[in-house]
This record gives structure tokens, sequence and C-alpha cells, in this order.
């Protein structure tokens, strides 16, 4: 595996880096909310970050997540990791780039299934940035398990007649187009069961319960909630609605939310790094017991265990990246789970070293620090608990083990012991040959 960066693109790095510092981590200062980057209605903050996007676009860094193929640049997910960490460090960056998920996987998924005419009229204007899109897949009664998903598509005519209940579906109250995830078919076995539907905003029926808010929002006030509650009431659409076959639901479930992942864990990055930054600058501007905080072997600790840590986390992601970009589809599935699994836990491990160094400042809400620590449980459930990441990294070690032959391990030291002493009998039992005392 080769993690060189070659100049030009280093280069390339180093511009994003210092853009990104300086011109999308004020962005977060201005518009803080959740869905603020995604509220394309905002004419401020539009007007803001239109000349912003058109230098990412000069420098050739626009919507870089798609390959040549998909009409994407092409860069690769090696070159992606790098470009992510930086973009992770802002909460904006990622909507100046062109690169803000959900609508980033959604964009993948039009371009891998989706019909010329759907690609003209919902591809194009994500990819420009110009609207944002919903993935509807989570039910209220279900959702690490799309099995128990109860949301129906039933045909009638010419159209699908979708009816049910969405929860967690993020931007709907933004979204130009939803692409929902509902049962076509309920007698045909569990993952050919359901098909994806691209279904425009302004459709009849599609009624937002709620824009449910999440920790950090004032629950008394429900303007700032992204996440929509959204009953899909005799939803009509043509039947060339459907994004790739009957049936193929979960496939192209698993197309996105792959991609997904792996962006998130290089994002993540960029925050540790961020967090990490901040502790470093603390340690040695702030004294207690005659000395710095430098200087005091448990901090000497937090920040150990923080750099090695993030050292680790970053290699796991290239690692990740390098086997997406050179090996066959699908071989990085289990490296995936893996990133999944510990950005969550590096994340919190890191912030929360981080509050601590920083003490009671460190609590406020006058440093990046509170709106990370808001945002921690939800890296551990979006896109699929941390548990259910866990279960599939541990049966890819466990399905191809073989049992051991007899009632102990293969390791068993006596049987092991036997078996060396069989092999060498001759020279062991051979007097001339025992060592002199
Ligand atoms: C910030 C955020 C944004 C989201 N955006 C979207 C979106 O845009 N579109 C969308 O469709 N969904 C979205 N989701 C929903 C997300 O996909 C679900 O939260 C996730 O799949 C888990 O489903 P659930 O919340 O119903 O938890 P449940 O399925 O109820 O699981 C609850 C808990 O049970 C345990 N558990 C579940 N399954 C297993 C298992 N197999 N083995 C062991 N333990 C298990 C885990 O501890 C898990 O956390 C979002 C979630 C968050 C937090």
């Amino acid at each position: 595996m080769d993690f060189t960066i070659d100049p030009a693109f280093q280069a390339k790095l180093d511009w994003m880096l210092d853009f990104v510092k300086a011109e999308c981590e004020p962005i977060d200062l201005l518009f803080p909310h959740h869905g603020d980057p995604y509220d394309t209605g905002n004419a401020q903050a539009r007007a803001i970050i239109a000349p912003l996007q058109e230098q990412v676009k000069a420098q050739g860094l626009w919507a870089c997540h798609l390959d040549p193929h998909l009409g994407g640049a092409g860069y690769g997910q090696m070159k992606l990791a790098y470009m992510n960490e930086i973009i992770g460090r802002s909460y904006w960056a990622p909507t100046i780039f062109g690169t803000a998920a959900p609508d980033t996987g959604n964009a993948e998924i039009l371009a891998m299934f989706g019909t010329a005419e759907q690609k003209a009229r919902y591809l194009q204007p994500l990819l420009d940035g110009d609207i944002v899109s919903t993935f509807s897949m989570t039910e209220p009664q279900a959702g690490a398990d799309p099995k128990e998903f109860a949301c129906r598509a039933t045909r009638d005519g010419d159209e699908w007649v979708i009816e049910g209940y969405k929860w967690f579906s993020s931007n709907a109250r933004y979204a130009s187009f939803l692409i929902v995830m509902a049962v076509t078919d309920p007698d045909a076995p569990a993952h050919s069961r359901m098909s994806m539907l691209v279904v425009p905003a302004e459709t009849p029926g599609i009624e937002i319960i709620r824009n449910v808010g999440t920790i950090g929002d004032d629950p008394l006030d429900d303007s700032h909630g992204i996440h929509g509650y959204i009953h899909y009431n005799q939803v009509r659409v043509p039947i060339d609605a459907m994004l790739g076959a009957p049936g193929e639901g979960f496939k192209v479930a698993q197309a996105r939310l792959g991609g997904g992942r792996v962006h998130h864990a290089m994002r993540t990055v960029g925050r540790c790094q961020r967090a990490f930054e901040m502790m470093q600058e603390r340690v040695v501007s702030r004294r207690t017991q005659g000395k710095l905080l430098a200087d005091h072997q448990f901090v000497q600790g937090m920040i150990a265990d923080s750099a090695i840590e993030i050292e680790q986390f970053r290699m796991l992601v290239l690692k990740t990246a390098w086997v997406i970009d050179n090996q066959p589809h699908g071989a990085a599935r289990t490296l995936i789970a893996m990133c999944k699994v510990q950005m969550a836990k590096i994340y919190h491990d890191v912030v929360q070293r981080a509050i601590q160094i920083h003490g009671s400042y460190g609590v406020t809400n006058e440093t990046v620090l509170s709106a990370m620590w808001m945002s921690l449980p939800s890296l551990a459930l979006a896109d699929g608990p941390t548990e259910v990441h866990k279960v599939q990294v541990a049966k890819a070690y466990t399905r191809n083990a073989s049992p051991s032959d007899g009632l102990f391990p293969s390791e068993h030291i006596p049987d092991r012991l036997a078996a060396v002493r069989a092999k060498y009998a001759a020279i062991l039992a051979d007097p001339a040959m025992e060592p002199a005392l």
C-alpha cells in the first residue's frame, strides 16, 4: 500500500486546509443550527457561500466523490480520504465543497441505478449544489433491521402508491426530492421485498408530522429540527419513479451506505485532529501546581493516547480507502464496518479528553467542542448502530474459522510439546547430544 501524496496534490490539500480554516469554519459560527447548510432558501447564507463554492470549483475540488464514469472528478478514495479529513473540520465545508451527506450517497445511487431521465432531473442539480435531497428509509418502529419495514408501495395502473411512515428522514423539510424505500413485494424473500422510489417533494400526500430535533436542540422550539417524521399518505408516483429494478431496494441501499460510512470516517479523522489541536494549544497555555498542564503525567497520558488513537484510526481509514481503490468491489466491506465502529469510539474519547483538559471552559458553548460533544451519540447510530457493524466484523472473522480437532485447542501446549518431542526423538534420545551441565 502506498499512502504517498504527490506534490501537486499536496499543494491542493494545503490550499484546502487554509481555505477551510479561513473561510468555512467562520461560516459555522454565522449559521450554526442543524440543517442550516441544507436550507437552500436562506438567501443570506447562500449569498455568502456562493463565491466560496466558486473558488472550490476553480480549484477543481467540487463534488469529488463521484468517479469519472459517474460524472465526477475521479479522485478515488485515497485522495478523498485526505480531502475529507480537511473538509470534516467544519460543519459547512461539505456543502461548500459539494460533498454533503446524504446528498453524496443519493447522487451515487442515482448515478449507478438512475435512468437517463432521473439523472437529468435530479442528479445534475444535486451535483451543482442547487438542491438538496433526503434518504427516507428508517421507520418509527424499525431502523437497524430493514426486514421489519412496513411502508408499502402498491402498483395501481401506471403508478406506485406509497403508504406508510418514515422516521429520521434527514433534511426532508429542505429536500427537492426524497428517495423512499418501500415494500413492493411482501411475499418475496426479505432481501428482495423492497424497492427504491424517487419522489419529488411537491408530490401530494407527503405529510411531515414533525421535524424532529436532536440532543442540544431546544425541545420548546422545533424550528431547527431537521429529521422528518413523515406520513406518506397515498403518495402517487409514476411507474418510472423506481430507482433500480423492483426488489432491488436492499442492493441500492447497500451501495449507498458503504460510501457514506467511509466518508463519515474520513471526516471524523479531521474532527478529531481539530479537537486534538485544541488540546495541544491548551496544555502549553495553562498552568497548575507551578507547571504547565503539558508537564503533568496524567495530561501527557491524554495527549499520548489521543495521538496514538488518531494515528491508528487514520491508518485504518487510509487502508480502507486503498482497498476500495485497488481491490474488487466488496473487498473493503469488513474494513468499512470497522471504520464505522471505531469512528464513534475514537471521536468520543478524543473529544472527551479535549473537554476535560479545557476544564470548565471545555463545557461552555464558547468552543466547537460543545457541538462536537452533542454530535457524538449520532455517530454511533446514523448509518446503522455500532453493534450491528460489530456483529458484521465478528462474523467475517468467524465464518471461515476451523474448529479444533480434539478436546483441547490446537494451541494446547502438552499436545504440541509431545509432537515436537516425537519429531526430534532421535536427537533428544542421543546421549552424545545432551547439553553439557
Ligand atoms: C443523526 C441521524 C441522522 C439519520 N439520518 C437518517 C436518514 O437520513 N434517513 C434514514 O432513513 N435514517 C436516518 N437515521 C436513522 C438511522 O439509520 C437509525 O437510527 C439506525 O439505523 C438505527 O435504527 P434505530 O434508531 O431505529 O435503532 P433500533 O433499530 O431500534 O436499534 C436500537 C439499538 O438496539 C441495538 N441493536 C439493534 N440491532 C442490533 C443487532 N442486530 N445486534 C445487537 N444490537 C442491536 C443497538 O444498540 C441499537 O442502537 C439517522 C439517525 C441519526 C442518529
